[in-house]
């Protein structure tokens, strides 16, 4: 490993590995919500279920824990009222307590656009912002989750003895998934020993469903990673050092730099270019005429069709070397049109809650919940969008076919006493 410098901040570490993807990452378990209303459940209905949600997570992983284990959680924004709940974490702290863990932290990293999570607003040093915003929904130690809340890629917010980390974000460079050659881990992603990847059920505008696979994607990335996903980083050129030499434009992978007549140096179409970085590297060992540089994301439409399948690839990524070391836990209850990321209140489109699916395979589970979900609102006389399920199968299809990773799994179900 050495330290290498990022946005100019000595706080990145990089490491080269080679990726493996496992075939088949067992079953998946569903605790049944039953009658019980989950957003809302009282005292002994959220006991009932944590007994449930524990006996999965034992059934998923048997084997011992050990280190600092990270629940990566979702805040949501300050006007969300169909959030995850905090009191559903008992069940995870007590498991990975017992199971050997030395430290237990929740976190979710800062994102990309405005607002008391945004990146801008917890500079470096500072994330007291966020910090406020997640104690004010139960994620703090005195309130319902019980332990310290950490935002992943702000180190100001590690807790010392109990979830340490002490960089902002970690480069994993490998090649092969996909587009991408790096991958940009939250600093307190990379540091956890153990995960569990607490996702809240949503539909989602670009993504269709938002679950599991977004969850790591987007929610375990740094800011540059999550940047990569919504190819939001673009070359700028210095016509001053530009040669005009044309070597950039040979080396682009998408075809996204022309040489035009009348212009100084090469022309970038934002559309096609995937924000790799392989005309800085080319043009840096020459005139060092290009730098890469972030664009504020105004259009979130941008590349909506292949978002997916790029928040698939990414995930496959962020999760080399941590398959075995990470479950899932997906919420389905207050499904809501939008994701909890939208600063509005909506009313959940389901009268009654699913409960939750809990496994190692994100894909698995992030497609069986679009069938749950379908399969609940058609109960209710109602249809889910096509575009929701294809999302999810999608995802599903394209990790098989390219990874090997099979996400039809089987399904077993543990009910709530
Ligand atoms: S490689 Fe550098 S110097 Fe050559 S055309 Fe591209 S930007 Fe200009
Ligand atoms: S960043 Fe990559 S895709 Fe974009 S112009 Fe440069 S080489 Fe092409």
């Amino acid at each position: 490993m050495n330290t290498t410098i990022d946005n100019g901040r000595p706080s990145a570490q990089k490491v080269a590995d080679a990726f493996l993807v496992p075939r088949d990452l067992g079953p998946t378990l569903f605790v049944e919500a039953g009658s019980a209303n989950l957003r809302n459940a009282d005292g002994s209905a959220v006991r009932e279920m944590n007994d449930a949600i524990y006996e999965a997570l034992g059934a998923v992983h048997p084997d011992a824990i050990g280190g600092q284990v990270l629940l990566k959680v979702h805040v949501g924004e300050p006007r969300c009222i169909t959030r995850m709940n905090p009191a559903y974490m008992e069940s995870s702290v007590r498991f990975a307590r017992e199971h050997g863990a030395s430290g237990v932290a929740a976190g979710d990293t800062t994102v990309a656009y405005t607002g008391p999570r945004g990146h801008r607003e917890n500079p470096m040093g500072d994330a007291s912002t966020y910090v406020r915003l997640a104690r004010r929904y139960g994620w703090s130690t005195e309130s319902d989750a019980g332990i310290p809340f950490v935002v992943l890629d702000r180190p100001s917010t590690a807790v010392p003895g109990q979830f340490e980390f002490r960089q902002e974000q970690q480069q994993n460079e490998l090649s092969g998934i996909g587009r991408f050659k790096d991958f940009y881990l939250a600093g307190g992603f990379a540091a956890a020993d153990f995960v569990i990847n607490h996702a809240h059920l949503t539909l989602h505008g670009l993504a269709g469903l938002a679950g599991c696979v977004k969850s790591i994607a987007m929610g375990c990335s740094a800011l540059r990673g999550k940047m990569r996903m919504h190819q939001s980083l673009l070359p700028h050129f210095d016509a001053e050092l530009c040669t005009r030499c044309g070597r950039c434009v040979e080396s682009c992978p998408e075809g996204a730099l022309h040489l035009c007549d009348d212009d100084p140096c090469p022309v970038v179409d934002p559309e096609l270019c995937i924000g790799c970085g392989e005309c800085e590297a080319v043009c840096a060992l020459g005139k060092g005429a290009i730098t890469l540089q972030a664009e504020d994301i105004t259009d979130w439409q941008r590349g909506q069709e292949t978002l997916p399948l790029r928040m698939s690839d990414y995930t496959i990524g962020l999760m080399n070397g941590r398959w075995e070391n990470t479950i899932h836990v997906l919420h389905m209850y207050s499904v809501t049109e939008r994701c909890d990321c939208v600063n509005v209140a909506q009313e959940p489109m389901l009268k009654r809650d699913i409960g939750f699916l809990v496994g190692k395979n994100p894909f698995a589970i992030d497609q069986l919940a679009g069938r749950m979900l379908a399969q609940a609102l058609r109960d209710e006389g109602r249809q889910l969008d096509e575009k929701v399920l294809h999302s999810a199968r999608a995802a599903a299809r394209h990790v098989e076919e390219t990874h090997g990773l099979i996400s039809e799994t089987r399904l077993e179900r543990i009910a709530a006493s």
